[in-house]
């Protein structure tokens, strides 16, 4: 049997990403871009290109700015990598780059702690602190089975479904794309993108499944299904979202505030000590924690989280 080409967004989607990541820094730095940022932003982009990862990125950027749109927030929590890259393309919240201060004013950058900073050298304005030196993750998935970035789990207001499918079917207009089902059909967790050419009816029709409404929607084993050059997106509805509003991003606020947020561990800990058994502080921890298929640093994934949470009060 011929190899089944894996839908490919048309334009260049790694061309569009500089272009926009151009337009992000500027407007994140006001008064002028970091060498720093710009060479990080360039790194990341080409290490983003070799693992043949720009397409979920260019998703990424299209279903964050369709969420911002319409006033909603979309999360991938730890799955944003701490990425600058992701950070200028989404709603990522947290500026992964080594703490410095930034003038608003004038420009000048300086990394934080070299000296006690509270004006700008330069031109006496008030500088603000900025960035929360996180490490760059381009490997997610356990160590012995380490899994290069080449999709994004979503999650999401509820009213966001309809309109993030039709961005996936504007991007890859020649392909059929559909909801999957969880295993008992019983609602919709993410989307899938057919190679070019195929139809889920004809083609796959081992997989077809009808949601609630009737709809063709595809169900089935996850790796299976990518075995026949199916993309696969986790996108999934989470009614804490319907309440959180867009944020401004507080990539400047103060750093220390990261010693603060419980990591996996921290938080085991605490429900020890709270009198809870280990296997109950196991499964609290699990309950609040997000980890995609094995270990993530769990500063990021906490970060992201005690944001979320700080947010529903
Ligand atoms: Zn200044």
């Amino acid at each position: 049997m011929k190899r089944i080409e894996i839908a490919k967004i048309e334009d260049n989607s790694i061309f569009y990403l500089e272009k926009i990541c151009e337009q992000k820094l500027d407007e994140y730095y006001t008064a002028g871009v970091p060498q720093d940022a710009i060479s990080r932003v360039k790194e990341e982009l080409i290490k983003i290109k070799a693992a043949d990862s720009e397409d979920a990125y260019r998703i990424y950027y299209e279903f964050n700015k369709v969420a911002t749109e319409k006033g909603l927030f979309i999360s991938s929590k730890a799955d944003t990598g701490n990425l600058m890259v992701t950070f200028l393309l989404g709603n990522s919240l947290f500026d992964p780059m080594k703490p410095y201060y930034y003038c608003e004013k004038c420009g000048h950058y300086e990394e934080a702690g070299v000296r006690d900073a509270k004006t700008c050298p330069v031109c006496e304005e008030q500088i603000k602190l900025r960035g929360y030196g996180l490490p760059e993750i381009f490997e997610f998935g356990s160590k012995d089975n380490p899994r290069i970035r080449r999709r994004f789990e979503f999650h999401f207001a509820e009213e966001l479904r309809i309109l993030l499918k039709k961005v996936l079917q504007d991007l890859y207009s020649d392909h059929e794309v559909v909801d999957v089902l969880n295993p008992d059909k019983s609602r919709s967790v993410g989307f899938a993108i057919l190679p070019r050419n195929r139809r889920l009816l004809q083609d796959f029709p081992g997989f077809v499944a009808y949601d609630i409404k009737g709809d063709i929607a595809i169900c089935g084993d996850v790796s299976d299904i990518e075995d026949k050059g199916i993309i696969l997106i986790p996108a999934i509805e989470n009614s804490v979202y319907n309440k959180v509003k867009i944020p401004e991003k507080p990539g400047m606020q103060p750093i220390q505030e990261i010693d603060q947020i419980y990591t996996k561990e921290s938080l085991f800990e605490e429900k020890l000590k709270e009198g809870f058994s280990s296997d109950e502080a196991y499964d609290f921890v699990k309950s609040k924690i997000y980890e995609p298929g094995g270990f993530v640093p769990s500063k990021i994934g906490a970060l992201h989280n005690k944001w979320i949470w700080s947010l529903n009060g």
